[in-house]
């Protein structure tokens, strides 16, 4: 059974861009209150404080490749000394290669904590890039819509906070390409490695949100 103890609840959410790691882990962070936590995020934000490491980061991210390991593992690790992770968190977007797996591994063995689960969502590469072109985000709070999946209620407009949506960056045809190559490259490896660990959890990612979202509940569930 797993491993979960005192109510932590230190999940990964795992699949290729587009998969709607983003749109499920943001209904599970509100639904059990733990944070979600993308590393994507993290490093958008660090971008727009127009620092020169924001830029240096920005260089990998506009060409759809992976930021280096070590960037994103000391970016994750302080993020993670918040106070709001102390009952759990969920991971969106990390890890995305092996060896970030490890180091992850590593620094929560070293604190005496564990992985309650990760969850995989599949989705098929054509499929990938049709919701990727027509995501449109708010940069305000991070929500994420589509134009026709799951659209705001006002045209244009966040639900949350009224922010007027855009496009990311990276969601251009060519770049989106590249991040799928590089999925299969780099971040797929990662199933067969939590799947050896005993953590895995598959999930259709094919189907509508709201069913999408009860499987991964039910998941989740059995952890606790
Ligand atoms: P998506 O949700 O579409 O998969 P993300 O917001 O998770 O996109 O990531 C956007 C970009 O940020 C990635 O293409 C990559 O350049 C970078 N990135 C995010 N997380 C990581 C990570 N764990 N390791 C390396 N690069 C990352
Ligand atoms: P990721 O974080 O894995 O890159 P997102 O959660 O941002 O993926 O979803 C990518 C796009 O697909 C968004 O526009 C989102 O609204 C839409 N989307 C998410 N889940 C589904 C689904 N099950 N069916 C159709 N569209 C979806
Ligand atoms: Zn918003």
């Amino acid at each position: 059974m797993s491993e979960r103890s005192a109510g932590t609840l230190n999940l990964i959410f795992l699949g290729p861009p587009g998969a709607g790691k983003g749109t499920q882990s943001r209904m599970v962070e509100e639904k059990y209150s733990i944070p979600q936590i993308s590393t994507g995020d993290l490093m958008r934000k660090e971008i727009s404080s127009g620092s020169s490491f924001g830029e240096e980061i920005n260089g990998y991210i506009k060409l759809g490749g992976l930021v280096p390991d070590h960037i994103v593992i000391s970016m994750l690790l302080h993020r993670l000394k918040g106070d709001d992770c102390k009952t759990g968190y969920i991971l969106d977007g990390f890890p995305r290669t092996v060896e970030q797996a490890k180091s992850f591994g590593a620094a929560l063995a070293e604190k005496g904590s564990f992985l309650s689960g990760v969850i995989a969502i599949t989705v098929a590469d054509e499929v990938l890039a049709l919701r990727l072109g027509d995501r449109r985000v708010c940069k305000k709070c991070g929500a994420t819509y589509h134009l026709f999946h799951n659209k705001p209620k006002l045209e244009g407009l966040c639900d949350n906070c009224g922010t007027e949506l855009s496009r990311r960056r990276d969601d251009e045809p060519d770049v989106i390409a590249n991040r799928i190559e590089v999925y299969h490259q780099q971040t797929a490896p990662l199933i067969e490695y939590y799947q050896n660990k005993n953590k895995l959890h598959i999930v259709d990612g094919n189907k509508k949100i709201d069913v999408i979202f009860q499987q991964i509940c039910g998941i989740i569930d059995e952890l606790s």
